[in-house]
């Protein structure tokens, strides 16, 4: 296969739009079109589940939001909390998260939210209002509590999942036609800003921001036949909205109390294709990492010295996600990785989850403006081992 079409399915984000609406709104793929983002009722969640602990009455949605009652997630197993501790564990008790970019349960974000729940962190979602309706449903229907579980046996809990678009700062950035959209009619107060002020509102402060999101109309053009319009929109999703995001959740964010504990952390999701030449992982999105990477930087001095905010960024390897999925050859990626990274294995997003779970803890209380790659090595390498150049040479591989 060419090299510009192996690559233009690399691990993009989102680079499918969402939904038809209007120009300047991007087209849902298959599997999110049809929301309609309407309350959820008092419903009780009445699937059964494969954990054996699990216990479906304790669970319930109790508002407009998707609420559970609380169940606490411990960060040790039953048996470890009768003894001491050893070794150095990544405590997040008494922490709050806002995980934004989460809308199933094959993402970066959902094995994040996991990660921070298991180490005992209270998990809030915010989701993309076109794909709402469905995560809901799926929620309360039970579709994800397999994947709910957490190392002690318990469910992850999200406390409350927000309707957010992050390419709309406040309500006078939202033309007409999404305001009078059915799918957006269904939710209110789904603009940074206003998510930002519910959260304050209903919670009073967060510790921790994750920006898992991103989405480029015209991902699949070579940057020369990308559009100025469709350029702008891959960095406003995928770049801006972060900035975006930290500014309006900054003022709610627990500040480090000391310089041995920062207490408040930011994270996002980046990819090599921002430094890296990657044929066709276009329309802007190489960009819109890049971006995303430089602004990491100036974000952390920033927040750093007003707020002692830590604010990182994970380089992840390729990952079947929806997004990812969307693209269509998301498994010749990772086939590509396996083949060519120095350790050959398939990236599961929970190793991701776990960094972001260290970086978001005390443990990585130094970590500030920095770009970690949890890719199995592959941004290291400076060609293509399973080339035929090479074929001649003993590579250690899997393969051989
Ligand atoms: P994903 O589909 O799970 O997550 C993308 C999320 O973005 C979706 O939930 C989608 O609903 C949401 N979204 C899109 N536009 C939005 C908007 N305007 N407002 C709010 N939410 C919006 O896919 P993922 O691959 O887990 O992506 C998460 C992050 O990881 C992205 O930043 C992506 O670039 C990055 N990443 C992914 C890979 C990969 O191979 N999957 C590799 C490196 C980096």
């Amino acid at each position: 296969m060419a090299a510009a079409t192996l690559a233009s399915n690399l691990q993009i984000v989102a680079a499918r739009p969402c939904i038809s609406l209007s120009p300047g709104v991007f087209k849902a793929s298959s599997a999110i079109l049809g929301l309609n983002s309407k309350g959820v009722s008092r419903t009780k969640l009445t699937s059964s589940c494969n954990v054996s602990s699990f216990e479906p009455s304790r669970h319930r949605f109790i508002s407009s939001a998707v609420k559970f009652n609380k169940v606490v997630t411990m960060a040790m197993s039953e048996s470890s909390e009768s003894r001491p501790i050893s070794g150095l564990p990544i405590d997040l008790k008494g922490k709050r998260a806002f995980i934004a970019g989460v809308a199933d349960d094959n993402g970066y974000g959902w094995a994040i939210a996991k990660s921070f729940a298991a180490a005992g962190a209270e998990i809030l979602v915010g989701t993309w209002v076109p794909a709402l309706n469905i995560f809901e449903t799926s929620l309360r229907r039970g579709k994800f509590d397999e994947s709910r579980s957490l190392p002690d046996g318990s469910l992850m809990e999200i406390t409350k999942v927000y309707p957010l678009d992050a390419v709309f700062d406040n309500p006078d950035d939202v033309p007409e036609d999404i305001k009078a959209n059915k799918r957006y009619a269904g939710s209110k107060n789904w603009t940074v800003q206003e998510v930002a002020e519910s959260v304050k509102q209903d919670f009073g402060s967060i510790d921790i921001l994750v920006h898992s999101l991103a989405n480029g109309p015209e991902v699949g053009k070579p940057l020369l036949e990308t559009s100025r319009k469709g350029y702008l929109a891959a960095v406003s999703a995928s770049s801006y909205s972060y900035v975006s995001l930290l500014k309006h959740f900054l003022p709610l964010m627990n500040p480090g109390t000391s310089f041995v504990s920062s207490r408040g952390s930011s994270i996002s999701l980046t990819y090599i294709a921002s430094e890296r030449i990657i044929p066709g992982y276009g329309g802007g999105m190489s960009s819109a990492k890049a971006a995303l990477e430089s602004d990491t930087r100036v974000l952390a001095f920033e927040a750093g010295r007003k707020h002692k905010i830590r604010v990182n960024t994970i380089s992840a390897g390729p990952l079947r996600s929806r997004a990812a999925k969307a693209i269509g050859f998301i498994d010749t990626i990772i086939e590509y990785s396996k083949a060519n990274a120095p350790l050959q294995k398939e990236l599961s997003a929970d190793e991701v989850g776990k960094t972001a779970a260290f970086l978001a803890s005390p443990l990585a209380s130094a970590i500030t403006g920095t770009v970690i790659y949890v890719d199995n090595g592959l941004h290291a390498m400076g060609l293509a081992v399973d080339s035929p150049a090479f074929k001649d040479l003993n590579i250690p591989s899997d393969k051989r």
